[in-house]
Formats: structure tokens, C-alpha cells, sequence
């Protein structure tokens, strides 16, 4: 289900705001209006949809199995036909885990140009799949990757791409995406005009991986011929690195146990630290602490830090600015310890306790080692 934070379009300023100009949305093929998303539901007609999901060296980036979910209730709400494409090299174990889901297709290419990826090899091979299926949405998780070559794929073939959605709902026959505004503040409703193919992507958090559906009979996995010559890719790709060498990835972890300024000195932090490791989870913090530098910057959670979606946040002592917010509101339960009751962060907790953290954290440590 979609959590929609408090901040929203309803309170907002810009309620009434079309984009600047009209005229150059509709020469992208898109058009905004500011309002609150509801799910209203208006006859859509059926479409052709194509999951493009992600896959690096062979792993899975989970959120292409919440971009699945919400492709699958788009094409149930729709009566629409889905297929899934997978690119790549040796790609047909990954192939075979897709194809359970409800899917009406897999198509697998592979090419030995797309065994690594580049936004040219991925843009030239994708306008082929796309000539061959002609789909009328073409759905993907908002990833690095996908912020790289999806807007070249829909610029080459003249369209525009709404990204980072955070849900969607039909209305009057058409499609209409919601996108958030000015750091998460307000929410905009997106719609495409002009002929498809239309692209969306969606913000990791903004579905649920594990409500993807699996089908009685496996898809069919077709495998799809691709032209690519060397002489096209105009990048040569690297070794992939990560910029830190302790570096973690937050969007991964389960459970976050997050600290903001509350924490009030770096002394602190091990008690935080222990506290997350007993249960089972990834420490992270506001932006302060990582600025002051008393964890590194790939702890951050927020708006220039990551986005997060663990099955559990804990936030200890953050007071839940709207920049730290829309890093962590995909999180399926969200808990925060705060000692002022009025702290934004209990807006958007599922949990709250209005308390210290010296004597919870301590409190909270001894109960999981009893256990
Ligand atoms: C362009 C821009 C980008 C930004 N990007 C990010 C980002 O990515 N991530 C991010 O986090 N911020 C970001 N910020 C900063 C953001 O606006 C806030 O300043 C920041 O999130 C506040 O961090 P905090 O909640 O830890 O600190 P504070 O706002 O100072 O809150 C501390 C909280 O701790 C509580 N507290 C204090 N002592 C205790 C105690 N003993 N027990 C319990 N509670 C206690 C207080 O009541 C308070 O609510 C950005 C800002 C800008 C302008």
C-alpha cells in the first residue's frame, strides 16, 4: 500500500499550480497538476505493458520486484497484458526466477555487448525490444541505472518519462502518476498526453517486493535477437566500485536503527550501534552526524543521502525534517523515540514513544539480550 506522508498537496501552497508551461509539457508528452492522490478509479482501457527490471552482475535490485507489483496491479486493474524483458548475458537463471510471477512473457536478451551495462548498448537494444512488443507503458524501478539510459531511451523515440513515481491511480481513461514535489513538501498528479509508449519509473519503497504474484503455470521466457555492433557504444564501462571501502547499502537492510542530533555526541553512538546489531539491523543516521562526521556519509537517509524501505525503522532522536522524511517513509513500520511529543517524525510513525533515548536505548538493549 502506498504511505502518503502528512506534508501533503492538501495544506500545500502550490495546490492549484500547473507547471510553468503547458505548451512545453505537452511537446514531452507529459502534463502535471499539483493535488492530493486518491484512488479513485475512472475505465482504462487495456494496454501492453513492459517491465524493464534490473538486474547487476546477476543480482537482483529488489526494487524491480516492487516496480512488478505495482506492474501487475496496473495490468489486473486494466485487464492489460504484461511482460517483463530481461537484458544481459547469461541472463536465463534470472530468466527462470522471473518467469512464476504473473507475467504473460519473459523475454530474455542477450547480447555480449549487454553483458555489462552502458547507456547506449541498454538505449539500442531497448528501442528494439520496444519495436517488437510495442508496448503502451513501459515501466522501472528508479534506480541509478535507470535515472542513466531511461530518459535517452524515451527521448529517442520522442517521449517523455515521468520518474520517481510514487504511485498512480486511473481517472477518466486515463493514467494518472504521483510524483513527489519540492523535496517531498507537495505531490503532483502526472498524466501523459500524445501517443504511447509511455515511460514511468517508480521510487524504491513506493510498492511492496513481496506482493508480487506468482502464477499457476510459469511465463514463457522468449529468447529476442539483438543487432548491437561495438562501434555504437560510445563508453567503455569500468570495474564497478563503491566509493567508500566500508561503504553499506541501506537499501538492502531489513531493519534500520537510525540516530539524528539527539544522540547529542559521538560517545553515544556505540549504545545505537549495539542496539541495531542486537536486532539484526544496519545503523543510520540523520544528516547532521554524518556531516559532523561521526558516521560516514553512506549512513545518511534523506534527501541527499539514500532511500531507504527496511521492513523496520527505528529512529532515535530525529526529529523528522521533510529532507530525512522522504528518505524513509517507503519503511514498512516505522517507529521513533522522541522526548518532544511534537516532533514531526511521530506524523509519519507508526509507532511513537515520547521519551529519552539515554533510558530507552538501554531499556530497549537489555530486553533484546534476554531474549
Ligand atoms: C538541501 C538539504 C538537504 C538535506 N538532506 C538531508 C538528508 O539527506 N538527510 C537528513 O537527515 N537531513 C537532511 N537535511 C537536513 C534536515 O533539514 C534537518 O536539518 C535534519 O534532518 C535534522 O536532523 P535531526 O533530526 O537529527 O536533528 P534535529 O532537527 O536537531 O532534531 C533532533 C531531535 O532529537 C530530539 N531529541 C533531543 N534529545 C533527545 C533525547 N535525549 N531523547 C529523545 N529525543 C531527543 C529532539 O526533540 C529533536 O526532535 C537537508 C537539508 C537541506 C537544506
Amino acid at each position: 500500500m502506498l504511505k502518503t506522508i502528512a506534508l501533503h498537496a492538501k495544506e500545500s501552497p502550490f495546490r492549484n499550480l500547473v507547471t510553468p508551461s503547458e505548451r512545453s509539457e505537452e511537446s514531452l508528452g507529459i502534463r502535471a497538476d499539483f493535488r492530493r492522490p486518491d484512488s479513485s478509479a475512472g475505465g482504462l482501457p487495456a494496454m501492453n505493458i513492459l517491465l524493464i527490471p534490473e538486474q547487476r552482475e546477476a543480482k537482483w535490485n529488489p526494487v524491480s520486484f516492487e516496480t512488478l507489483g505495482a506492474a501487475q496491479q496496473i495490468a489486473a486493474q486494466t485487464q492489460s497484458r504484461l511482460s517483463a524483458v530481461l537484458l544481459g548475458k547469461g541472463m536465463r537463471p534470472l530468466a527462470e526466477d522471473l518467469a512464476p510471477y504473473k507475467l504473460d512473457e519473459v523475454l530474455l536478451a542477450e547480447h555480449d555487448l549487454l553483458e555489462r551495462y552502458t547507456p547506449d548498448g541498454f538505449t539500442l537494444a531497448l528501442r528494439q525490444i520496444i519495436d517488437r512488443v510495442k508496448p503502451d507503458l513501459v515501466l522501472l524501478p528508479h534506480t541509478y541505472q535507470v535515472r542513466d539510459f531511461a530518459p535517452q531511451l524515451a527521448a529517442s523515440l520522442g517521449k517523455g518519462m515521468i520518474g520517481d513515481c510514487v504511485g498512480y491511480r486511473h481517472e477518466n481513461g486515463r493514467l494518472v502518476f504521483v510524483r513527489q514535489m519540492f523535496q517531498g513538501k507537495t505531490a503532483a498528479d502526472v498524466t501523459f498526453v500524445g501517443a504511447p509508449p509511455w515511460f514511468a519509473s517508480f521510487q524504491a519503497g513506493a510498492f511492496r517486493g513481496d506482493q508480487a504474484e506468482k502464477a499457476a503455470a510459469s511465463a514463457p521466457i522468449t529468447p529476442v535477437e539483438i543487432t548491437l555492433q561495438p562501434a555504437q557504444i560510445r563508453t567503455t564501462p569500468l570495474e564497478l566500485f563503491r566509493e567508500a571501502k566500508q561503504a553499506v547499502d541501506l537499501t538492502q537492510a531489513p531493519i534500520i536503527v537510525a540516530i539524528g542530533r539527539g544522540i547529542k555526541a559521538p560517545e553515544n553512538i556505540p549504545m545505537a550501534e549495539k542496539l541495531a546489531k542486537l536486532f539484526g539491523g544496519e545503523l543510520a543516521a540523520s544528516r547532521p552526524i554524518c556531516d559532523e562526521g561521526w558516521l560516514p556519509m553512506d549512513r545518511q537517509v534523506g534527501s541527499s543521502g539514500q532511500t531507504v524501505a527496511p521492513k523496520l525503522y527505528l529512529a532515535l532522536g530525529i526529529s523528522g525534517a521533510i529532507q530525512h522524511v522522504v528518505g524513509m517513509k517507503g519503511a514498512r513500520t516505522i517507529a521513533a523515540i522522541n522526548k518532544d511529543p511534537h516532533a514531526p517524525i511521530f506524523e509519519v510513525a507508526d509507532y511513537g514513544i515520547v521519551g529519552d533515548i539515554f533510558e530507552l536505548i538501554p531499556a530497549l538493549t537489555e530486553a533484546l539480550e534476554k531474549k
